[in-house]
């Protein structure tokens, strides 16, 4: 028997109205003949208002208890949509990610997926009810709850997907499927039959939130197929697959981020070892960081510049200010008012010209560049926030992403032959799955 995993993100479970039109869609796969997992997000805008509620108790939450706060969004939405299948007269069962057995690392916020059971899945599926998960929790090994990081919910239903070695992933959302942009912030932006994983995971760390970037290393991993769709229609959606939508662009997308922080650390002693008494303060209080970049050193000293999340710079401007301290020396500025903006491309890691397509499209905007990063298939741009929309509009013009590419690869059916096959067989005959 197939079985098929649906997510429904958080605009998709908005009110009653949209909880009942997910339930019927999932009763709609089971009469067709599916087993059916839904995954399942807080409604609406719940998580930022729980995060709120916590912003006016403290504004330093201890991360266990933001956990704890946060994964309630998702208990609530669970049992709201089992009720709706029963009501609708099928036989569903809600569980938490503590209830499924999904377990992670202790990083509370942002913690990862260790191991999976699927025995009580199984079970339930087999007994014919419609399971429905909550997405973005876990717990670690001494049972406390966990988060996956915003927009988790789409790792556990790919990891879900990889794990009971679903035919299909089907992430149900807002928008049609994957666009070239953030279609809300350039109209312009044209909707792709297809991204490869590689791709779409630079993209989704770049900033284009309509898939949680872990999602997609897992779906790398495992060779899931991702489809992306439409809540609201039967529109045909995007699919994250092996390949990309063409191979001769150097460019299939682009991408800004909302929320960094640029830190510098000017005057430090260029010798062996600085570098790491900064960032492994930095990393004790698990900051993600970003861009770094060094300059040469002129009279045996030098500055080191690198961004973070902006609503992790209060902690990381500590652990410089410490590391400052237990060096001597140096002198820390920052800037919370900068956007990232990135090109994404397989292509691009054999074609040449594309940083100066990019750096002409940006200087005739008269658009000043603060810093570059850069890896195989991408190119990312530190800007003023304010220069962060024209200068994604200026990119996206210059590398034509509104048209189709000439020599677009068809879509094949999705199949989960590109997983490598001894891998997924022994995940199947696992009653636990490891990551
Ligand atoms: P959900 O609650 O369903 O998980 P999200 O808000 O997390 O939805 O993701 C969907 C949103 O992602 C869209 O409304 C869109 O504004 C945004 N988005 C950002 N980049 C892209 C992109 N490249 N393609 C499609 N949507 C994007
Ligand atoms: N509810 C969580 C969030 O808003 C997880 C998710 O929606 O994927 O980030
Ligand atoms: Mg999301």
């Amino acid at each position: 028997m197939s079985l098929i995993v649906q997510k429904f993100g958080g605009t998709s479970v908005a009110d009653c109205e949209k909880i009942l039109a997910a339930a019927r869609k999932a009763i709609r796969a089971h009469q067709e003949g599916h087993q059916v997992v839904m995954v399942v997000s807080a409604m609406g805008k719940q998580t930022d208002q729980l995060i709120q509620l916590a912003s006016q108790i403290t504004d330093r939450p201890a991360a266990r208890e933001m956990d704890m706060l946060l994964s309630t969004g998702e208990q609530v939405s669970v049992s709201l949509m089992a009720m709706a299948i029963h009501s609708l007269g099928y036989q569903a069962v809600s569980l938490t990610g503590a209830q499924i057995g999904i377990r992670t690392d202790a990083i509370h916020t942002k913690a990862r997926i260790k191991s999976i059971s699927t025995d009580r899945l199984r079970q339930l599926l087999d007994q014919g009810n419609i399971v429905i998960a909550a997405g973005f929790q876990g717990i670690d090994e001494h049972l406390d709850i966990t988060t996956l990081g915003r927009g988790g919910s789409d790792t556990t239903a790919v990891a879900l997907a990889a794990v009971l070695d679903a035919d299909a992933c089907e992430i149900y959302t807002d928008v049609d499927g994957v666009y070239t942009t953030d279609p809300r912030v350039l109209p312009e932006a044209r909707q792709v039959d297809r991204i490869s994983y590689d791709e779409m995971l630079e993209l989704a760390s770049l900033g284009a939130s309509v898939m949680h970037n872990r999602s997609i290393e897992f779906a790398k991993k495992f060779g899931v197929p991702i489809h992306v769709r439409s809540s609201f229609s039967d529109a045909p959606g995007s699919m994250i697959v092996g390949e990309p939508e063409s191979d001769d662009r150097p460019v299939c997308g682009a991408a800004v981020t909302k929320h960094e922080a640029r830190i510098s650390v000017l005057g430090v002693p260029d010798r062996p070892g600085v570098s790491l008494q900064i960032f492994s303060r930095v990393a004790e209080r698990n900051v993600t960081v970003d861009m770094i970049v060094q300059n040469v050193s002129e009279a045996g000293h030098a500055d080191i510049s690198f961004t973070v999340p902006r609503d992790e710079m209060q902690i990381t401007l500590e652990a410089v200010q410490e590391a400052v301290d237990s060096l001597g020396a140096g002198r820390i500025t920052h800037d919370d008012n900068v956007s990232k903006v990135s090109v994404v491309g397989l292509g691009m890691a054999h074609q040449t010209g594309v940083a100066e397509k990019m750096f002409a499209a940006l200087a005739a905007e008269k658009i000043n560049i603060q810093m570059i990063s850069t890896s195989e298939i991408k190119i990312s741009v530190l800007v003023e926030r304010d220069a962060a929309l024209p200068a994604l509009r200026a990119v996206h013009a210059a590398f034509e992403l509104a048209k189709k590419p000439a020599t677009s690869l068809a879509v094949q059916t999705p199949t989960r032959e590109s997983a490598d096959a001894a891998d997924v067989a022994s995940r199947c005959r696992a009653s636990t799955w490891r990551t």
